[in-house]
């Protein structure tokens, strides 16, 4: 009961301001492995969950503008930020058909050893692919390091081939400067962190950590996201 009161008093005291909302794959494909669904939603669901979230008011933003929507935390509209981790070509087949449809803008996080050598089962975007998504208005790219590693795991040394060496790629790619990231699986520490910093990358996003709020300071390297499925929102 205290625990309850608790989260009450702190959710009127924080009301939410925005969320960051995280997909990976978007398809229709039945998946070989029912685990992998955490993973996955639909083209209609997520049609159906953008559709929803516009007409409940809430602004689709860039990731470039959430900066500024943190500091002006008094803004009418609620807003959302899109973004989707790896690489997957369904990003670009199935969801920028929506994207496009509804004007909304996202946020894709390569892993360059992803495309390069292949995340079998799974058809991964091109590299030709990943630049004509760099010229799309709506579509900012991110990195999302050389191999998806746990960075935290990793060794200084370790960490900054993996941060530098899939920034440095994209940005050759996409001629483009790439200084958005997302640390994959959420896994990260101190020295990660640190890199970040060296390497110019102003903005990262954790894997989970629920909605941002209200009168809350966030820490621009670790912003928290939502993980969104088919069946639903993870905090
Ligand atoms: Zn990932």
């Amino acid at each position: 009961m205290f625990r309850y009161i608790k989260k009450h008093i702190f959710n009127l005291l924080h009301p939410t301001i925005g969320e960051v909302w995280e997909l990976h794959r978007v398809t229709d494909e039945e998946p070989a492995d029912i685990n992998q669904r955490e993973y996955e939603i639909t083209p209609q669901r997520l049609e159906n969950l953008i559709a929803e979230y516009k007409q409940n008011n809430f602004e689709f933003i860039s990731v470039e503008t959430l900066p500024d929507r943190l500091k002006n935390k008094n803004s009418k509209h609620k807003f959302i930020v899109v973004t989707l981790d790896d690489g997957y070509q369904d990003n670009l087949t199935h969801a920028l058909p929506i994207f496009e449809k509804y004007n909304v803008p996202f946020c894709i996080f390569i892993t360059k050893n992803y495309i390069q050598q292949g995340y079998p089962p799974y058809k991964m975007l091109q590299e030709q692919q990943i630049q004509q998504l760099a010229k799309h208005p709506l579509c900012t790219i991110g990195s999302h390091t050389l191999s998806h590693s746990q960075l935290s795991k990793l060794t200084e040394q370790q960490q900054t081939e993996e941060i530098t060496e899939c920034k440095k790629w994209l940005e050759e790619l996409t001629q483009k400067k790439t200084d958005i990231f997302a640390f994959p699986s959420g896994y990260y520490n101190k020295t990660t962190l640190q890199i970040l910093q060296q390497n110019g990358i102003r903005l990262s996003f954790a894997a989970w950590g629920g909605p941002l709020r209200k009168r809350i300071k966030y820490n621009q390297l670790t912003i928290p996201r939502i993980i969104i499925t088919e069946k639903g929102m993870k905090i």
